[in-house]
This record gives structure tokens, sequence and C-alpha cells, in this order.
């Protein structure tokens, strides 16, 4: 679901704001120390809009001493989280200097916004409202919390802002949204038997022409219920090979099919070692954030079995620690052996990949992460990571908050990548790490 941050300086009406949306039923309100404690979050269905909603409220009533620097670490955590930031001002009272700090925040997040004039009903509602334009973020829309004025105008505002529910298919159960995978490889390695096996020959015989134009390149499939669109490696090596450019297209079109891919499926020739090329491939999954199966192709001809895959899955924890865990499986596509292994390595890499973790499971881990290793001093002053959140999926992104975290080692990054990857069970997808420096 996309998420929506509510986000302004006490008073303003956020959480008569978050109520309104939210209804009283689904106020879930989160129980755990620290900031997590502070904060409401609940699933919002608004005229056909579904969105999950965060309320930055909870601050308000806390000891006024820590106030400032928790509700700003609070709100710059909701906001990161955020697709798209509700401002709330006070239309009564006009733009205050405490509304100032919160307003620059959400300028600097680059979020999209929708600035709200809060308590506008009546006649005097709207003195303040003019001054918001000196926020510089937008037209603000007149609104009243208590008495439901304005809802229709922040309906179609939302509207215009919210991702696409395509980009999320959070909400599509298996069978649902077809999964796009894409097999890549050098030449050779068996790409186009191996496809072949899995849609049909038929399939591609009939079909060349259907993959013939730059933009049709891929074919519809489906694997125990589960739809898929299989990238057509195929089709683009029958190109080349008519345009005789074979190397130069090798190259362009793996990137054109990892882009394509939620899964890449790295098909390499068993009989064949290791190649600084899939390698560059590797790193090109990992760039472009794609989910990763590696798949061991003729291995009917491969004498001690055993051995070699034993071989071979050291040989990836050592040259791709980037992907981890990553699930490699030997298979024949001309014998057509080890496809269902495959595809099962498959989904469970986009359902790895897709994963969403509480917020309250990652402060969890942190606080026992970081306690069994603390990070180490920076000139004579400890760095504090205070506070760890789930900004996206697809593939995992996680973003920590604390004190000085641009002088944390690479060598500590490192170390809680591994440490989430263990923790929440996600081999084999890259995974994102952004630190916030927060004061
Ligand atoms: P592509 O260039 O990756 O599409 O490779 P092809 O699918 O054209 O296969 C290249 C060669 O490897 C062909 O001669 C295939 O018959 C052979 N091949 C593909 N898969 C297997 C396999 O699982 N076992 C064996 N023994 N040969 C295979």
């Amino acid at each position: 679901l996309p998420t929506v941050a509510i986000v302004g300086r006490p008073n303003v009406g956020k959480s008569t704001l978050f109520n309104r949306l939210v209804g009283r039923k689904l106020a879930l309100v989160d129980d755990r120390p620290g900031v997590t404690r502070d904060r409401r979050e609940g699933d919002v269905a608004f005229g056909g809009l579904k969105f999950r909603v965060i309320d930055t409220a909870g601050l308000e009533d806390a000891a006024a001493d820590s106030l400032t620097g928790r509700m700003r670490l609070q709100t710059e955590a909701a906001i990161v989280e955020s697709d798209v930031v509700l401002f709330v001002i006070d239309a009564r009272a006009g733009i205050l200097p405490a509304d100032r700090p919160f307003a620059e925040m959400v300028r600097r997040s680059g979020c999209p916004v929708i600035l709200i004039a809060n308590k506008a009903e009546g006649r005097d509602g709207l003195t303040g409202a003019y001054d918001a334009f000196s926020l510089g973020l937008g037209d603000p829309i007149p609104f009243s919390a208590e008495h439901g004025e304005g809802v229709g105008e922040l309906h179609s505002a939302l509207q215009e802002v919210l991702p696409d529910l395509d980009d999320d298919d959070d909400e599509d159960g298996p069978g649902g949204k077809a999964l796009r995978v894409a097999i890549v490889g050098r030449p050779n390695a068996g790409k186009s038997t191996l496809i072949n096996r899995m849609v049909g020959e038929e399939r591609l015989l009939v079909g060349p022409e259907a993959g013939i134009t730059r933009d049709s390149i891929s074919l519809d499939w489906e694997w125990r219920g589960q739809r898929i669109k299989l990238h057509d490696t195929a089709g683009m090596r029958r190109r080349a090979r008519i345009d005789d450019k074979l190397e130069k297209l090798a190259v362009s079109d793996g990137i054109r099919a990892v882009r394509f891919a939620e899964v890449v499926v790295i098909l390499l020739d068993a009989t064949i070692p290791f190649e600084k090329q899939d390698l560059t491939i590797v790193d090109l999954v990992e760039s472009e954030g794609r989910a990763l199966v590696i798949g061991l192709n003729k291995w009917d001809l491969v004498a001690d079995q055993p051995g070699l895959l034993k071989e071979l899955r050291a040989d990836c924890t050592r040259l791709l620690p980037q992907v981890r865990g990553v699930a490699v499986v030997p298979l024949s596509g001309l014998a057509g052996e080890g496809l269902d292994k495959l595809m099962q390595a498959v989904t469970s890499a986009a359902e790895v990949w897709s994963r969403r973790i509480s917020t309250s499971k990652i402060n969890d881990w942190l606080s026992s992460a970081t306690g069994r290793n603390p990070p180490p001093a920076v000139s004579g002053r400890r760095i504090k990571i205070r506070y760890a959140t789930q900004v996206k999926a697809r593939p995992p992104h996680f973003a920590l908050f604390g004190n000085q975290l641009d002088a944390l080692p690479k060598s500590y990054t490192r170390y809680l990548v591994n440490e989430i990857r263990e923790a929440f069970e996600l081999p084999g997808t890259p995974i994102r790490l952004s630190l916030r420096t927060t004061k």
C-alpha cells in the first residue's frame, strides 16, 4: 500500500485528521518503547483510494524537554517511509515559527506534499490560509477535520499524487498479477532450450514473429497457478543473428532483460566455470535491484554431481556476497529436469524481494544487533543508531536514523546488512540501506 504521513507542529489537528481518515476502529497504536511508541498507523479506504496513514501526533503529550528532538526524528522517519505528505497548518493561527522547521523537512525530502489549512470552518478560518502560501508548499486546501469540510478536495489531491497501485503488488495473491521473469546468460548456456521447455515448443514455433517487434518481448506462461511473463530471450537472439551484431546485442539485451524482470535467472552452463561475464550480470542485477536465482544448466552432462554442486555453491558464497544466500538450482533444460525446483526458487525469491517487515520488529532487531556489536566511536564520540524502518520493498530498503551516521564505516554497514539478511531471512536479494543523520 502507498503510505501517507500526516505532518505538522503540535496542535494543528493532525490526530483529528487521522481519526477522520482511519475511523476509530483501525487506529493501531504501537506500544513499543522509543520513537515507535508515539506513532499511530492505520489503513484507509477513502472513496476508492487505499493507503496506509501515519500520524506523527503522539508526541504532543510527551515531556517537553525532549519533545522537539524526538518529534523531529519521528517526523523525518515518517516522511522517508511515505509516498505523500499531508502537511497540516492551523488556518486560524496562521503560520507560526514552529511550523517552519517541519515545512523545511518536508521540502527537503522531495516527497509530494498536500498542504492542509485545518480549522478553516467558518468565516475567520481563511485568514491564516493565505499565510500558508509563504511556506512554498503549494496551494493550501481549506479544511476542517472537525467538521469534515474539504474532504472532497483532499480526495482529488490524493488521487493525483498517490503512486499507481500497480507499482506495489502486495495486495495480489499468487496467480494474481503476472510475475516478470528473465532468463539471462552467456550464448549457448541453454536459455532458448529452457524457455522452450517452459512455455512449450509450439508456442515458440508459432510465436517468433510476435516477439520480433522491439516492444513485445514477453511470453505469457503459467506455473502452478502463478501467472508468469517470461522475457523472450530467444526472440532476441533470433533477431541478433539476423542483424549479425550478436556481441553488441547480447550486452544490451542482458540489460533490457534485467530491467524487464522482477526475478532474474542467471543460467550457467554447469560444464563451464564461472566467468567474469557472469559476475558482471550479477552486478547488474544488484544495481537494478532485482531478485536473483542461479540455474546450473546441462546438469545431465555432469559426472560428479554432488561434488560440483558443493563447489559451485561455495563459489557463489565467495564471489557473490551482495546476494548472499542466493538459490543455486541444478537443472537440465534439454531433459526437462529440475524445472519445478527452479520455479519454486523463482517464486520464493520474488516473495523475499517483496517482503515488508514491521517497524517494531526492525527496531527490536536493531537494538539487539547494535547491542551485540556496537557502532564504533569516531573522534571520541560514539555513533548512535536510534531508529530503523523499512522504506520500500522490491528490493527491501531500510533506513537508519541516528547521529554521525555519515561516519559509519563500510564494514559496519556490511555487518548490519548481513544481520538484517539473517534475522529476517532475506537470501538472494539485494538489500538497500540508507543512513540519515539527524540532529
Ligand atoms: P542459448 O544461446 O543460451 O539460448 O542456448 P541454446 O538453448 O541454444 O542451447 C545451446 C546448446 O546447448 C544447444 O546445442 C542445446 O541443445 C544445448 N543444451 C541446452 N540445454 C541443455 C541441457 O540441459 N543439457 C544438454 N546436454 N545440452 C543442453
